[in-house]
């Protein structure tokens, strides 16, 4: 083509998702031979359990190779509404449900839903990437509350208070938080809620991806949960990726009003139709409860891992870093540590030149909105997470 192509303006906004293309720096990288050790991943790093492997061949078998409806089997979305009850105390029925390609989909659906441009859109950071950009796609204004380590990472109702203007619309919340590992409690979501009970124009999608890899003492809980009255205009956002590490299965899905769940189904039936039958098939099987002990399982080596890099990084001088409460993600703040090395300015420096020197992975703080800090995925065993902190710590030294 002679010309330039003439790209939208909307493709224009946004940027390439940085969690993604680590991913494939990291694959290439593995490719050409390096010896690298990639933490930052941000999926499990085990296979999907066998009774839902089984499940996705029995239903290729079986034929289920065609088109379902547009939001779901109904086997499926049954499942979903029982798996709601049942470990979330949240009712449903099956017609405020919709099945789409992964819990990324949903959100996006919801946005596209929801969102007239100019419409303000409350993202606390740290955040997870894809959501500044997912709103900018809808046209809406991401407006992002700032937080540190010393906050925890978390917002306060005073300044979710402030950061509400007549144009807010929606406030995004995920809990427990990718990349932070942070959790609110069912007091800090209260007190949250006192203040969106103010204003009934504001939705507020809940993203509860990361639920069941928590090991506080409280249960999960999300808003809801403790403000049964955002009941209506909250949209609960799940999936099979990271409870049952089916990442590549592809299977998401949102709960919320049926008028929003419809408006939601009529964007994702006149763009990706329905998620892919045999994935549906497969997280049938792997919410029934029979299956819960391996989320569990997955979730005490993910504990066992957290505590062993926790206390690594305590012990380095110039690392601020705190416990999370589930995921499987710490995001220390490395901004001491990056002050006295002469040739690294920031956390993408410090990210880059890691991985030039040393070959591990980490994904620097700037894309999640928190400069100076960085987030090891410990979505890798024992052994790796060893090595890459011995290569971490060598890293320091010599800079
Ligand atoms: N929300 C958060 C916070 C995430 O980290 C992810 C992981 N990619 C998703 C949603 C989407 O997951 P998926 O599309 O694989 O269901
Ligand atoms: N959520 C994961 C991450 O943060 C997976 C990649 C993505 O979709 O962003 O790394």
């Amino acid at each position: 083509m002679n010309q330039p192509v003439s790209i939208s303006n909307r493709a224009n906004s946004i940027k390439p998702s940085a969690t993604l293309a680590l991913t494939a720096k990291a694959t290439e990288l593995k490719k050409q031979g390096r010896d690298v050790i990639a933490l930052n991943v941000g999926e499990p790093d085990f296979d999907t359990p066998e009774p839902i492997r089984s499940a996705g061949i029995r239903a290729i078998e079986e034929g289920m190779t065609r088109y379902t409806n547009v939001d779901g089997t109904a086997a499926l979305k049954t499942a979903i509404v029982e798996k709601l009850k049942r470990e979330n105390g949240l009712h449903y029925e099956n017609n405020q449900i919709l099945v789409s390609c992964g819990a990324k989909h949903s959100i996006f659906n919801c946005l596209m839903a929801l969102i007239n441009p100019g419409d303000e859109v409350i993202i606390p950071a740290p955040f997870w990437v894809s959501y500044p950009d997912m709103v900018m796609l809808t046209e809406g204004t991401p407006i992002i509350i700032d937080s540190t380590i010393e906050d925890h990472y978390k917002i306060t109702p005073e300044k979710l208070a402030a950061a509400i203007t007549d144009k807010t619309k929606m406030l995004m919340l995920n809990c427990p938080s990718n990349p932070t590992g942070q959790s609110y409690s069912k007091a800090e979501l209260s007190a949250l809620a006192d203040v969106l009970l103010k204003h009934p124009d504001i939705y507020i999608i809940s993203d509860d991806i990361y639920e069941h890899i928590l090991w506080t003492q409280e249960p999960f809980a999300n808003i809801v949960n403790a403000c049964p009255a955002l009941y209506d205009r909250t949209i609960v956002i799940n999936g099979a990726s990271k409870a049952y590490a089916m990442t590549g299965w592809r299977i998401g899905y949102a709960a919320a009003d049926k008028t929003i769940i419809a408006n939601m189904r009529k964007i994702q039936g006149q763009s990706t139709s329905n998620a892919c039958s045999i994935s549906q098939a497969a997280a049938t099987e792997a919410l029934k409860p029979q299956n819960f002990h391996y989320v569990e399982a997955m979730a005490a080596v993910f504990k066992e891992r957290h505590d062993f890099l926790y206390k690594a990084l305590k012990t380095i001088d110039g690392v601020k870093v705190i416990p999370s409460d589930g995921t499987f993600y710490l995001f220390p703040d490395i901004s001491g540590l990056v002050k006295y090395m002469p040739n690294v300015n920031n956390d993408l420096e410090f990210a880059e030149q890691l991985m030039e020197s040393t070959g591990v992975i980490l994904t620097p703080g700037t894309p999640f909105g928190n400069p100076g800090c960085i987030r090891f995925s410990f979505a890798a065993n024992m052994t790796v997470l060893e090595q890459a902190m011995e290569r971490f710590v060598q890293f320091i030294a010599e800079k």
